[in-house]
């Protein structure tokens, strides 16, 4: 339904709110939710989906293979030929439908994935705030945005903090734009309406509050909905090569059919039959049959890798994966669990150990063994209540289990804090909370304000590192709760020392402040902190990981690990996942990377496999660095501050739980349980969508060549021709759609994560698979041409001499596609039942070629005819021919490449 349109941009908030009818504090009542929708509508887009339908089938048109087939079709109605302009015809529209399937599953497939990848945004709904799925916002909704969200709607502003928005959807303009509450007037463009937000775009830096003002296709976004062609969301640099290649034969086979028509002709053959013949050159040569395949295997792929936890943003990766030499990856929640419990305090120059296990906050505080309870006002106390006053995450019990909303490195404090009996809800008895400085990893701490009952200044707590806290610190907090100077390098080497048992170390101080803390800035806090203690948490690595690294080693793909944490942190984790470290260059930290030139970088980052403290800008370098070396490099990330590293990546990969909806449109890829051994799955699925596609490409060539070859020395030759285009149509299309597309579904090789990466920079076809190409079509044609000949020398009629032609072209691909099955190993090697579609296209395929054979109205259509037991054993003998000579050179090669 359309709306009056209305210039949000030109009220105040409070109009805003009027006619919309919402409180701003309170948000929208859920009995309001539905009535809404239905008078604003849904927050989704239509799809024009009828119309992309029809656009699809016709495209299926758009060929030039189709376009000649077409045009001899015109040619047979002129001379009233009509049974071929018949057959001619439906073989048209047969491959229109195949394909239009084809097509239509592999794109749907692809777009169900799109809708796997939703977007949240935190609402505002009876006075209570949820993280709801964008598709559910309705107009009028209060909406609460954070750095890294997306825009689920369009959006009146009513309160923001910094908050600044990536708008290059709508502007093409890259950089972000500063938004702020007010009124503009009536005039503004778009892209100058700074109070207003608008749907897709993409919050980077800041926090902000506002009102849904329209949904779905009335939005901005939905105005200018020009849903992606289908086309172009089945490109990847591979079929665009092919699609290059396709073409360039197709010139040349056009020029080719030219000449023997041309030929044809001068030598006084009937025209008619010269041209059908060139018509039959071409339509034998070009691989149809390919573009399609292509597709199919790729969303074949794709859907495979979705089931496994990792969505394909972007086609292009699914072939990139398996090329990939460098992983770039995140160490908290990808390696590791992310699943933290403190074990260990300092506090006053005093350790502390904690028990208990997860986040169950049954436990105790030892001091020297000795179980205790910390003193009100000792740094013991003012260290755990800080953890808990300077904390954006939920400590809950869902179906008796303890868990955490929001960040577990901030979950483990409030657990850590509840051992020693120190509760949220009785702090804020004399606590008020003012505002909060949100972590960034690039600051590496946080910090809270509050009003406290009988102080007359604010009183912030933070939590950071180790360096970020300390190096702010004049004071610190002893045992009785005095203050005296601190010794920071003594501290230092505390959070060393317990860093080097693999705990993640936070640093926790405060500080008085009486000017404004609202809203709070860094600026707050360059000195005079007072520091309280640390605590250090495990996070134990991931089941699994250990096997998944060293399968990357074997696949000869590096690892790297990318942390924010400290280098002994991150270096007790790599030894304990098994990653490669050369002691000396093992580590490389942040710092060390800054006073690095471009050059040095280069020479020596091969060696490094740890990277600590590193700001999330700095990855970018390392990307770059690695690229420079021609890896292929993928890399994780989760943060707003991550997506440049992501884009440049030659695979990003977002975090589906941790990541932000900035990092997940950067990627390429999205791991919906974060964890690394999915990403080496995908890598090796990658492998094996490659493999299949190099498989199909094999198969498809020679019968191509080989129908090319026959028809062409035919003209030459002058002599009937051993096969018909009709022929050569139905040959093409049985065998392309009912055999070859099985090989999509080949299970992976068992060597496949043995191998080094595909070189990427290798073409398509190599010597070996063109030599390959060139061989069987050139016993294809042999084979076609002798038994042509030889069938005829015993006495039968021509149909039955093209009926056989047809038949090893048939069966022959068939028993090839059993060497096609694999390019390394044997069909016994590798099961010969582990494709059991294959099997199937198999036992179709040869059902079919029955009724080619022996179905009257087959016979008729195709100027086929029935065959005896001479003719099946010439069929079967000399496509067993091509599938010993494939085999023998396959085993040939195997053994040259472990002898070289
Ligand atoms: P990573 O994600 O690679 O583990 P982070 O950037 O999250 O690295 O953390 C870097 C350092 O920042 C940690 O070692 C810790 O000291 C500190 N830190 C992590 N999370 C928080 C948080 N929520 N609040 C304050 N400090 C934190
Ligand atoms: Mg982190």
């Amino acid at each position: 339904m359309r709306h009056e349109h209305v210039n949000w941009h030109t009220k105040t908030s409070q109009e805003v709110l009027d006619a919309l009818h919402v409180n701003e504090h309170k948000g929208l009542n859920a009995h309001e939710i539905g009535t809404r929708r239905t008078q604003y509508g849904a927050n989704t887009l239509s799809q024009k989906d009828e119309e992309s339908l029809l656009k699809l089938f016709l495209l299926q048109f758009h060929q030039p293979l189709v376009y000649i087939l077409l045009l001899a079709c015109l040619i047979m109605a002129l001379m009233e030929e009509w049974m071929d302009t018949g057959v001619i015809l439906a073989v048209v529209i047969v491959n229109a439908i195949i394909g239009f399937w084809q097509e239509n599953k592999a794109i749907k497939a692809i777009e169900a994935l799109s809708k796997l990848s939703h977007s949240s945004v935190m609402v505002l709904r009876g006075g209570e705030k949820l993280l709801l799925e964008s598709s559910h916002i309705v107009v009028g909704d209060i909406v609460l945005l954070y750095s890294g969200d997306k825009i689920p709607a369009d959006i009146k502003l009513l309160h923001a903090k910094e908050l600044k928005i990536d708008e290059s959807l709508l502007t093409g303009e890259s950089i972000s734009v500063e938004k702020l509450v007010g009124v503009q007037s009536a005039d503004t463009a778009l892209a100058d309406q700074t109070n207003m937000l608008f749907s897709s775009t993409l919050v980077t830096y800041g926090q902000g509050i506002g009102v849904v003002v329209s949904v779905g296709d009335e939005s901005e976004l939905g105005k200018i909905n020009t849903m992606i062609s289908n086309a172009d969301v089945l490109q990847t640099p591979l079929t665009q090569k092919l699609a290059f290649f396709s073409k360039r034969l197709l010139y040349g086979i056009l020029g080719m059919a030219g000449v023997t028509f041309i030929i044809g002709v001068m030598r006084g053959e009937e025209l008619v039959i010269t041209f059908m013949a060139s018509v039959a050159m071409a339509v034998g040569v070009i691989p149809e049959g390919l573009p399609a395949a292509m597709t199919i295997i790729l969303a074949i792929g794709v859907v495979k890798m979705a089931s496994k936890n990792a969505i394909i943003r972007k086609l292009p990766a699914v072939e990139t994966l398996g090329s990939t030499t460098v992983i770039c990856t995140d160490k908290t929640g990808t390696l590791t669990q992310n699943a933290m419990t403190v074990t260990e305090m300092m506090a006053a120059g005093k350790t502390y150990l904690l028990s208990g296990t997860g986040y169950d906050p049954k436990g105790e505080i030892f001091e020297a063994k000795v179980p205790m309870a910390p003193t009100k006002g000792s740094a013991l106390y003012e260290t755990l209540v800080a953890g808990v006053l300077c904390n954006t995450s939920r400590h809950v019990k869902v179906e008796g289990v303890y868990a955490i909303e929001g960040d577990p490195t901030e979950g483990a404090l409030i657990v850590s804090a509840k051992k020693a009996g120190i509760r949220e809800k009785l702090l804020l008895q004399e606590f008020t909370h003012v505002d909060t400085l949100s972590f960034e990893s690039e600051h590496q701490y946080m910090a809270s304000g509050y009003r406290v009952v009988g102080i007359e200044s604010y009183l912030v707590y933070l939590k950071g590192s180790v360096e970020r806290i300390v190096e702010r610190c004049d004071l610190f907090i002893d045992e009785q709760g005095s203050l005296l100077p601190i010794d920071r390098a003594k501290i230092e080497a505390y959070a060393e020392k317990m860093a080097s048992q693999g705990l993640r170390v936070l640093a926790f101080a405060k500080v008085y402040l009486q000017e404004k803390i609202d809203p709070l800035g860094h600026h707050h806090f360059q000195k005079g902190l007072i520091f309280l203690g640390l605590q250090g948490m495990i996070d134990p690595p991931r089941i699994g990981v250990i096997k998944a690294i060293k399968s990357c080693y074997h696949a000869g793909i590096a690892v790297k690990m990318i942390t924010g944490d400290h280098r002994m942190t991150a270096l007790f984790i790599a030894h304990s996942i098994g990653l490669k470290t050369d002691e000396k260059t093992a580590v490389l930290t942040g710092k060390e990377l800054e006073a690095l030139s471009d050059d040095e970088l280069t020479s020596l980052i091969e060696r490094v496999s740890v990277f600590a403290r590193i700001a999330p800008e700095q990855k970018l370098r390392l990307v770059k660095a690695l690229q420079s070396l021609s890896h292929v490099v993928a890399m994780t990330g989760d943060g707003v501050n991550d997506a440049p590293a992501l884009r440049q990546a030659n695979i990003g990969i977002a975090m589906g739980i941790a990541g932000t909806e900035v990092a997940k449109e950067s990627a390429d890829m999205i791991l919906t349980d974060d964890n690394f051994i999915t990403l080496e799955d995908a890598i090796e699925k990658g492998r094996v969508v490659y493999d299949n596609i190099i498989k199909f490409i094999t198969w498809i060539l020679p019968s191509n060549m080989g129908e090319g070859l026959v028809v062409i020395f035919a003209i030459l030759a002058g002599i009937t021709l051993p096969i018909l285009p009709l022929q050569i149509l139905w040959i093409n299309m049985a065998t392309d759609s009912v055999l070859g597309i099985m090989l999509a579904y080949e299970p992976k090789e068992k060597n496949i994560m043995d191998r080094a990466p595909r070189n990427s920079a290798e073409p398509i076809l190599t010597g070996r698979l063109l030599f390959k190409v060139a061989l069987v079509g050139i016993l294809l044609a042999l084979s076609a041409f002798s038994a042509f000949f030889y069938v005829q020398f015993l006495g039968m009629s021509e149909e039955v001499a093209r009926t056989v032609v047809v038949n090893i072209f048939v069966f022959g691909e068939m028993f090839y596609l059993f060497n096609c099955r694999s390019l390394h190993y044997s069909m016994f090697q590798i099961g010969f039942f582990s494709n059991p579609l294959l099997l199937g296209g198999v036992a179709l395929i040869s059902a079919l070629q029955l009724l080619f054979v022996y179905a009257p109205l087959m016979n008729q259509l195709f100027k086929s005819a029935p065959l005896g037991v001479v003719e099946w054993a010439i069929t079967l003998g000399s496509s067993l021919i091509v599938y010993v000579v494939i085999e023998v050179e396959k085993s040939l090669h195997v053994k040259r490449s472990k002898a070289l």
